[in-house]
C-alpha cells in the first residue's frame, strides 16, 4: 500500500497521455503553446508498465486525461490494456468530448462506464470565443451519444470566471435537472503564466451556491460517488450538483492522488511544481521494483497541503501541462 507521510492512502493515478488539445481555451492555454516533442511523450508501452506497477502498490483507480485524450491515436487500445491489469478496478476519462461522440462505442467496448466532460458554456458563440473553436454542437452530441451508450455518471465540470461565464450558472443546473446528470462547479485554479488568474476572476464555490440557492433546493447528497466535489441533489430532480473548491478550502487531507504527466513527471501534488523524471527510469534498464522504490519515495515527499487562498503560488505549468 502507498502511504504519505500525512498517512494518507494513494490510491489513484490521474495519467496525462498527451499535452495536445484540439482546443485553446483561454484560460488554459499559454500564448506561445509549445508541445512536447513525441519522442519525448510516454508511449503506452511505457504507460501500462507504470501503471501495473502502481497497481501493485495499492493503486486501483486511474483516470486518463491530456491536453486532449482523444487527440491521441489508440486511446482504446490504452484503455483496454489498462482495463486488464490486475488490481485495476475503476478507469475513467476526462475529454473536452469534442471527438467523445464518434468514438464512445470503441471506449466502451474497451471497458469505459463514465466520462467527465469539460464544458464552460452553453452558448454556441461563447463556446467559440473561449475555446477558440466553433464545436459545440459536437458536445452536446457526444453527451447525448454518452448518455444512450449508458456512460453512468456523466460528470459535467464547468470552471466559473468572473466576466466569462457567471452569469450561466443557473443554467447549468437547469441542465443538470433536465438531464439527470451532474454539474460540477470548479474553482479557477492558479496555473499558467498568462495574466487571467488572479483573486478577482475566482468565483468561490460559496457565492456559486448562493447563486443556486435563490432557485434551487439543494439536499446533502448520500451518494459516495463523489470524489473532491460536495454534492448535492436538486430537490424534485435526478440531476446532482457538485463543488470542487481547491482554491476557497482545504481538500488535501482528502487527496489520495498522484499524476504521471505525458512527459513522465511524476507530481505528487497539483500546487506544486516539484516533478520527478520517472520516464528516465522506464527508458532505462531499471526493474519494477526500482521504479516501486521511486514511486513510494515521489508519495512521501507529497506536501500536506496547499498554501492559503491569498497565498497561493501560481504554478508555472498550465493544466494541459500536468494533465488536467
Ligand atoms: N482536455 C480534457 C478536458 O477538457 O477535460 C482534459 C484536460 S483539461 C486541462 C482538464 C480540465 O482542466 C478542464 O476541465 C479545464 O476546464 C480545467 N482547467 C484548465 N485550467 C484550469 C484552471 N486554471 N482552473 C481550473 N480548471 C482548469
Amino acid at each position: 500500500m502507498l502511504i504519505d507521510n500525512f498517512n494518507r492512502i494513494i490510491n489513484y493515478i490521474r495519467v496525462s497521455v498527451t499535452d495536445r488539445c484540439n482546443l485553446r481555451c483561454k484560460y488554459c492555454v499559454d500564448g506561445a503553446f509549445p508541445f512536447i516533442p513525441h519522442s519525448e511523450i510516454l508511449s503506452y508501452e511505457e504507460i501500462i508498465r507504470f501503471v501495473r506497477i502502481s497497481a501493485q502498490l495499492g493503486v486501483s483507480k486511474v483516470r486518463l486525461t491530456g491536453g486532449e485524450p482523444l487527440a491521441r491515436k489508440g486511446i482504446s487500445y490504452l484503455l483496454k490494456e489498462l482495463n486488464n491489469i490486475e488490481g485495476i478496478d475503476d478507469i475513467s476519462l476526462t475529454t473536452n468530448a469534442v471527438f467523445l461522440g464518434e468514438k464512445i462505442l470503441e471506449l466502451k467496448d474497451a471497458g469505459l462506464k463514465r466520462v467527465n466532460i469539460s464544458l464552460d458554456t452553453l452558448k454556441k458563440e461563447r463556446f467559440a470565443f473561449i475555446t477558440g473553436v466553433n464545436a459545440f454542437d459536437d458536445v452536446l452530441m457526444s453527451i447525448e451519444k454518452s448518455i444512450y451508450a449508458g456512460m453512468n455518471p456523466i460528470k459535467i465540470n464547468t470552471v466559473i470566471i468572473k466576466g466569462f461565464n457567471d452569469d450561466e450558472i443557473l443554467d447549468f443546473a437547469r441542465l443538470a435537472e433536465k438531464w439527470g446528470q451532474h454539474i460540477r462547479f470548479i474553482e479557477f485554479m492558479p496555473f499558467g503564466s498568462f495574466d487571467l488568474w488572479d483573486a478577482a476572476t475566482i468565483i468561490s464555490s460559496q457565492q456559486i451556491e448562493e447563486t443556486l440557492k435563490t432557485r434551487y433546493t439543494l439536499e446533502p447528497s448520500k451518494s459516495n460517488d463523489r470524489g473532491p466535489a460536495r454534492m448535492f441533489d436538486i430537490k424534485g430532480s435526478k440531476g446532482k450538483i457538485g463543488f470542487i473548491s481547491p482554491v476557497s478550502t482545504h481538500i488535501c487531507s482528502e487527496c489520495n492522488r498522484i499524476r504521471l504527466t505525458s512527459g513522465g513527471k511524476l507530481r505528487p501534488c497539483l500546487f506544486s511544481d516539484v516533478e520527478y523524471d520517472v520516464k528516465k527510469l522506464l527508458r532505462s534498464s531499471a526493474s519494477d521494483e526500482e521504479i516501486k522504490a521511486f514511486i513510494r519515495e515521489t508519495v512521501k515527499v507529497k506536501p500536506e497541503r496547499k498554501g492559503e487562498m491569498g497565498q497561493i503560488r501560481k504554478c508555472q505549468r498550465s493544466l494541459r501541462n500536468i494533465g488536467g
